[in-house]
């Protein structure tokens, strides 16, 4: 795929930049963004662009051009693959496009190894021990099971490695023919500097030196199989849904006896029909009566931990927050969250005769002699 960014600016060099300041911006971002030590998402993608920067700016007659007839022009005659229609000349017909750029050559030939992490995704060596693959899996929670930690199982398609040729993905190896051993080939390859030779990876024996005389069935080759794991997972204390458990080795079986891949496993936490949490703080909204309120009584409250009995103070307002210490969630690294009470006092919308009437006598007296009703009345009588 062609890139739309000027080809300059992908590299972060300006249009009279040298050769010397082109390779070197280039090398320092086929570092940063190289596959294999970059796993973030784009950044394949942009390895590929600056590769294709590269490639063109590298070649003094391509960058002439480039700089003569323009981005647009110069992807117009990338798009149109095959070539050989596209009005300015120098490739001849042979151009194929930035499709067929073989970054992997570019990078050997230019960059003469300079990766302490030897190749790209196409490994140039396919006998190298490569880390098995990471996977990712849900795990649903109550809210109680996230506090107070859970185990469970779980299930998933996970890479193993091969029972049958244990992971050789053959039987009877034998030296390659076609490379004796060696893994790789001469041949003639078309690429955006024209024709030239290349030393490539055997096709017979995909780079490893060696076949096998017959294939593993099990696993075509592969010497590794998808299986369905059931697994057993230890939930620690205090998950909660940004929390990202890694088990190391758990993921995906390797090649070449490299390491296991890891499982990171992430919670989906289902809400308390009372309780919210933020960390290990839980909040609850405690409703009482206006004669609690009032005149103060002992209520009884629940917690994860229990029932416990919470004093309520005369004159509490409604908002008011109490705090039961460590009565929030204790996490699995033995931080002890608190409880935080809002106080909801809940006027009733329907009372019975007797209770009209009390409220009534009670609506006689001066109940309005508190501050706040002060403030207001002096406020409004201003205007
Ligand atoms: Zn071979
Ligand atoms: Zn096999």
């Amino acid at each position: 795929m062609a890139s739309n960014k000027d080809y300059y600016e992908l590299l972060g060099v300006s249009k009279n930049a040298t050769d010397d300041e082109l390779k070197s911006a280039f090398r320092k971002l086929a570092k940063k963004y190289h596959p294999d030590v970059n796993k973030e998402p784009g950044a394949d993608e942009k390895f590929k662009e600056i590769g294709e920067a590269y490639s063109v700016l590298s070649d003094p007659q391509k960058r002439s051009q480039y700089d003569q007839f323009g981005h647009d022009a110069y992807k117009q005659a990338a798009s149109q693959g095959g070539g050989g229609g596209y009005s300015y000349g120098g490739f001849g017909g042979g151009f194929s496009g930035f499709e067929g750029v073989d970054l992997d050559s570019i990078l050997d030939d230019l960059l003469g190894g300079a990766f302490g992490f030897g190749g790209s995704r196409r490994r140039r060596n396919p006998n190298a021990k490569v880390k098995g693959d990471d996977h990712l899996a849900n795990i649903n929670l109550t809210f109680e099971e996230a506090a107070f930690g859970v185990e469970k199982e779980i299930a998933l398609d996970l890479e193993e490695t091969c029972d049958e040729c244990s992971g050789e993905g053959g039987f009877e190896k034998k030296t390659c023919e076609t490379c004796g051993g060696a893994g790789r080939v001469i041949s003639e390859q078309r690429t955006m500097f024209g024709v030239f030779q290349t030393e490539t990876s055997c096709p017979n024996c995909q780079g490893k030196g060696s076949t096998y005389a017959k294939q593993c069935s099990s696993c075509r080759g592969n010497g590794r199989v998808i299986k369905e794991k059931d697994l057993i997972i230890n939930v620690p204390a205090g998950v909660d849904e940004h929390t990202r458990l890694r088990l190391s080795g758990k993921g995906g079986a390797a090649i070449n006896n490299g390491p296991n891949g890891d499982l990171y496993i992430e919670f989906n936490i289902k809400p308390h029909p009372l309780f919210t949490r933020d960390g290990n703080d839980i909040f609850l909204e405690v409703p009482i009566t206006i004669t609690d309120a009032i005149l103060g009584n002992k209520v009884e409250v629940p917690t994860i931990h229990g029932e416990v009995e919470v004093q309520i103070k005369e004159g509490t307002q409604s908002g008011d927050i109490l705090k039961l210490k460590a009565k929030g969630i204790h996490d699995a690294s033995g931080n002890k969250g608190d409880m935080f009470l809002t106080i909801n006092v809940v006027i009733p919308k329907k009372i019975d005769r007797k209770q009209k009437k009390i409220i009534e006598e009670l609506a006689d007296t001066s109940l309005d002699n508190e501050t706040v009703f002060n403030n207001f009345k002096k406020y409004a009588t201003k205007k």
